[in-house]
């Protein structure tokens, strides 16, 4: 029955197809790198919906990265006329939060619960310890953060972790003490949305047997790079904990074990093999067409993986020709290797009129840790080439932007002690070291915010506080009926963070983004809208909720409200504020990379985030022994195949160009090093290569034991990741023939909760309207119009 002329399927090849159009059980593919995967999992969806076998709302698909969900959307947007953003597409983090905001309640968590960084988590856990006298030489506070980053993957709470010894006990009493402050400050960290989300699934029967009813299909990218906790959440939904599978949907993974790069970070390639055994996976199919790469670079690929033990197999052939040889190049310096990295550029790129002539875009420079793109970043400048960073310092984890968004979330929640502690006395307003661990004492004592906790304070220590938790309170007075972009504004004034900067030497810079974050939320507000997918359900209405949006050939694509981040309350009708769905954005946005588009630029990234994408050149640079393989990774055996798998992911990124390069001393982290070339030259087909410098014999021999090692260290230098093209066309919203909610500002109604109040400002329109109202004994609340009964008094 399967439509063999559908043109879905026509650009694809037997087994693409067959993996296409499989019946509803669970399935493995399992292929190398450029085989089709990700297009036959987009394929998949389309297929699925244009024939009729599941709604949209039917189909949970997850990636890794913001950047390939939106890749994903904008595939399946130019297939089919489907309302891409209502559905339930992005990345683990991404999908957890829309749950938790659907279920907030369920979850025991505030209705505006905001998003913990990593750094924020690094800080809270510092000042955890010290309060707690906790001696940072002997627990390092990340790894402290470590400890419990790990734990949670692990799906424990600190009542299940074994303790064996001592500092066992210590760790997990830290782990303790850091869960009730995220909870009493409503905040959660980034394990903590996916752990709550998968308890809330598992303990919960009715929510289960909801979502497990809901989600026909759930298809999953780049499968081997989950973790424990990870896998046990895309489990649930299709078994309960007693093993039982109710509801019959199908779960496709999608992934290559020789991509696999995130052992670091808990990923275990075993997931691959337990999926098969735990779900009885019916299907399994492999793709070794490879429609990417020439084969030179494919031999260089698959001759180098085969290095490592213990693969799954898989082979991997391309009916391209050889293509170019792949280059490599031998520079003194690492200056002189970017100088030459951009000469090379200058030949590929069309606007010299020169043979290949690729757009710039399509030319990426790959690096194994972020400190090495500076020297890069100085040559592309000087040349005037324009170019666009990814990873790195990213614009929502700026200082000045930290500082700014510190001070919104203290209008959201006084109560986030993190983000007090932040701008307390930033900008300086005289309020010390000593007064502040006075207030943190006086707090625990009470155990209550610092926030709370300042009213107790006395002398003149005490009266800052005070006038800094008043000036708080006051602009939260002044914002009420403001728009986002009007409170960022104000906020921006009135904290004094844009005087403090102008009186710096270098705070020119800092004075723009902090303008630009302005411009950011309103484009938020006009891109995002607020919808009503999410709205929560009271429990004994999901299992009968219709949850399916038929497809609409007359919606437009892609220009629909995303109901993300907003679930009205469904007896109330409370919904969050503008002001916290955009914070919840901007913690979930700093965690990934920023979409390109716009200007035409070449890109810069690091291996780790170049995966699942590709560039017609690709510039692999400093490759030598300590930085790639990294240091780090050379102890052990395991390492050292992690590093070769990431250097297979580089290599696979190229379609047309490879170049490999490395220098003979390079200037990292403030000191000389003298290089080894890269063992991964060894284990290239010489016949695939050709040396654009004489192929010395290796030299060296010292290289070993400088730096501080390398990992995914964040150069701050890597500034330029921030792409301001990116708001400049916001879509505009679709403007619905809206229902009349007969509602204006300044009308007195009553809500049969909160009683009565005034309508302090309404937004959107239609259903999607919301009203601020100020209740005379509740205070102010968001209310979603289509949900909360307001009636005019
Ligand atoms: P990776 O492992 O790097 O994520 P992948 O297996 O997901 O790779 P895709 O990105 O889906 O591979 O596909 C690689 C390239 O090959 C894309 O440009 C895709 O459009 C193209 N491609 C895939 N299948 C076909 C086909 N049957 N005919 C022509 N081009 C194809
Ligand atoms: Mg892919």
């Amino acid at each position: 029955e399967v439509p063999a002329e559908s043109p879905l399927l026509q650009s694809l090849n037997p087994e693409q197809r067959a993996a296409v159009t499989l019946p509803p059980e669970h399935a493995l593919i399992l292929a190398g790198a450029g085989s089709g995967k990700t297009r036959v999992l987009t394929t998949r969806i389309a297929w699925l919906l244009t024939t009729g076998q599941v709604s949209p709302g039917g189909i949970m698909a997850v990636t890794f990265t913001n950047k390939a969900a939106k890749e994903m959307m904008t595939r399946l947007g130019a297939m089919l006329p489907v309302n891409v953003r209502g559905m339930w597409i992005g990345t683990f983090h991404g999908l957890c939060n829309r749950f938790l905001r659907a279920h907030y309640k369920l979850a025991n968590l505030p209705q505006s619960f905001q998003i913990l960084d990593t750094q924020d988590q690094l800080s809270a856990i510092k000042r955890l310890m010290k309060q707690h006298g906790v001696d940072e030489e002997r627990f390092p506070p990340k790894e402290v953060q470590w400890f419990i980053a790990g734990c949670k993957e692990d799906g424990q709470r600190p009542k299940d972790v074994p303790t064996r010894t001592e500092e066992d006990r210590r760790r997990v009493e830290l782990y303790q003490l850091y869960e009730e402050r995220c909870q009493r400050e409503g905040v959660v960290d980034f394990g903590e949305l996916m752990l709550r989300s998968y308890e809330l699934l598992r303990d919960n029967d009715a929510v289960r047997a909801h979502y497990q009813r809901r989600f026909r299909h759930i298809l999953v990218d780049e499968f081997q790079d989950t973790n424990r906790l990870q896998y046990a959440w895309l489990k649930i939904f299709a078994f309960n904990p007693d093993g039982s599978a109710p509801a019959g949907n199908a779960v496709l993974a999608v992934g290559d074990d020789d991509q696999s790069i995130y052992a670091f970070r808990g990923a275990r390639v075993g997931n691959m093999q337990d999926f098969v055994r735990e779900f009885h996976v019916a299907h399994q199919i492999k793709l070794e067409q490879n429609y990417r790469s020439y084969s030179n670079i494919l031999d260089s690929a698959n001759a180098l993986i085969s290095h490592n033990k213990g693969r799954l197999g898989k082979n991997l052939r391309t009916d391209q020709g050889p293509g170019e040889p792949v280059r490599v190049y031998e520079a003194p310096t690492d200056l002189a290797e970017a100088q030459w990295l951009v000469e090379e550029m200058r030949h590929l790129a069309r606007d010299q009129g020169t043979e290949p002539g690729f757009a710039k875009r399509e030319i990426a420079v790959l690096y194994r840790s972020n400190a090495q793109s500076r020297v890069i970043e100085t040559a592309l400048f000087n040349a005037g080439v324009p170019y666009r960073v990814y990873g790195g310092l990213r614009f929502f984890e700026r200082a000045e932007i930290k500082h700014a968004l510190a001070y919104l979330r203290l209008l959201e929640n006084p109560n986030d002690d993190t983000s007090f502690l932040r701008v307390v006395n930033f900008p300086p307003r005289g309020i010390g070291a000593r007064t502040i661990e006075q207030l943190q004492d006086a707090a625990r004592a009470a155990g209550c915010s610092l926030h709370d906790a300042v009213s107790a304070t006395t002398g003149k220590a005490g009266a800052n506080l005070g006038a800094f938790v008043a000036k708080i309170d006051v602009v939260r007075e002044q914002t009420q009926d403001l728009s986002l972009r009007e409170i960022i504004e104000l906020v921006l004034q009135h904290s004094g963070l844009v005087d403090h900067y102008r009186s710096e030497k270098d705070g020119a810079e800092r004075i723009e983004n902090l303008e630009e974050l302005a411009s950011a939320a309103e484009s938020f507000v006009m891109q995002e809208g607020f919808g009503r997918d999410a709205v929560a359900l009271p429990i004994d209405e999901l299992s009968q909720s219709p949850v399916s949006q038929g497809l609409d050939p007359n919606q437009p694509i892609l220009d629909q409200p995303a109901p993300d981040y907003v679930a009205p309350d469904a007896e109330t009708g409370e919904t969050l504020s503008p002001l916290a769905a955009f914070l919840t954005h901007a913690a979930l946005e700093a965690g990934d990379n920023q979409a390109s588009a716009g200007q035409d630029a070449v890109q810069l990234m690091t291996v780790h985030s170049a995966k699942g994408l590709e560039f017609d050149a690709v510039f692999v640079t400093g490759l030598e022994e300590g930085l790639f393989p990294s240091e780090r990774s050379m102890a052990d055996y395991e390492g050292l195949e992690e590093e070769r798998r990431l250097m297979y992911v580089a290599i696979t990124r190229a379609r047309k160009r490879l170049y490999l390069s490395y220098a003979q001393t390079r200037l990292l982290h403030g000191q000389t090093r003298y290089n080894v070339r890269s063992r991964f030259f060894d284990e290239l087909p010489e016949a695939a290569l050709k040396w654009l410098t004489p192929k010395n014999q290796n030299f060296g021999g010292s290289a070993f034991g400088f730096g501080t090692g390398y990992g995914s260290t964040r150069s701050p230098g890597a500034q330029r990741d921030w792409n301001p093209d990116r708001f400049a066309n916001p879509p505009v919203p679709v403007q619905k023939a809206a229902p009349s909610h007969g509602l204006k500002s300044g009308m007195q109604v009553f809500h049969t909760k909160f009683g009565e109040g005034t309508v302090i400002s309404i937004e959107g329109q239609g259903d999607d309207a919301r009203a601020q109202v100020k209740f005379n004994r509740h205070g102010i609340k968001w209310l979603a119009l289509a949900v909360a009964k307001l009636t005019p008094v």
